[in-house]
């Protein structure tokens, strides 16, 4: 049987429960063997704010992941040179795995309604199943009035826990207010250590 494989992709900064919980469900829905975390490479769309280093988003991803047995993080976009295109990815792991995996690309609504300007849309939908989760409250007509869902291969995934955002906790840490419970611990120390958000 084929391997089950979620690519669980997103810029991460920070990594949140939100997150963690949107994998773990992904991973009971679909049946998947294992989940990879891939933080983005310098993200080429988003020019309008200063994003953290990809190595800070890169050892978050790893600290928050790190005693879940069936998640792991790939360096695949870190390292990557240029900017981070997931059809690049979806190639790369379809290659380390020699064909034999089936893969399920995890991540936000809200990106995945864009995935028709992304690079290569009808490969990258060729490539793997999309899971879209969304936040509680979240417009479904909206998406359902898109062209993605018209795709058989994109799913929408309603998780509770994604009323948590990474904006959100930016503008915590930048107003000294707490983040206690909304990301694992070791994150928050590392924010406090590394000096993030300030
Ligand atoms: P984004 O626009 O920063 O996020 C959109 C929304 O989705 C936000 O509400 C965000 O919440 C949420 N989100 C992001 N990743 C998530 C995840 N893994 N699980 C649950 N919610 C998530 O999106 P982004 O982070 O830049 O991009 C998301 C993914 O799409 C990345 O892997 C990126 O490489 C890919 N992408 C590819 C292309 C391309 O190939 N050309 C273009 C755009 C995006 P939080 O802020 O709380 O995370």
């Amino acid at each position: 049987m084929e391997r089950r494989l979620g690519v669980m992709g997103g810029t991460f900064d920070p990594i949140h429960h939100g997150h963690l919980l949107t994998a773990e469900e992904a991973a009971v829905q679909f049946g998947l063997d294992e989940v990879v975390f891939v933080p983005t490479g310098q993200p080429w769309m988003k020019e309008e704010r200063d994003v953290s280093s990809p190595e800070h988003r890169y050892l978050m991803t790893v600290i928050a992941t790190a005693s879940n047995p069936r998640f792991s993080v790939s360096r695949l976009e870190v390292d990557r040179e240029g900017p981070t295109y997931t059809v690049d990815t979806l190639r790369e792991l379809k290659d380390q795995h020699g064909g034999n995996v089936d893969l399920f690309f995890v991540t936000g609504a809200d990106a995945v309604l864009e995935i028709f300007q992304w690079k290569d849309p009808d490969e990258i939908l060729e490539l793997a199943h999309f899971i879209a989760a969304t936040r509680p409250g979240y417009d479904l007509a909206r998406f359902e009035a898109e062209e993605p869902t018209r795709h058989s291969n994109v799913s929408v995934m309603n998780i509770p826990a994604l009323a948590i955002s990474s904006t959100d906790i930016r503008e915590r840490v930048r107003e000294g207010r707490p983040i206690r419970y909304l990301v694992p611990e070791g994150v928050e120390s590392y924010i406090e250590k590394a000096g993030l958000y300030r």
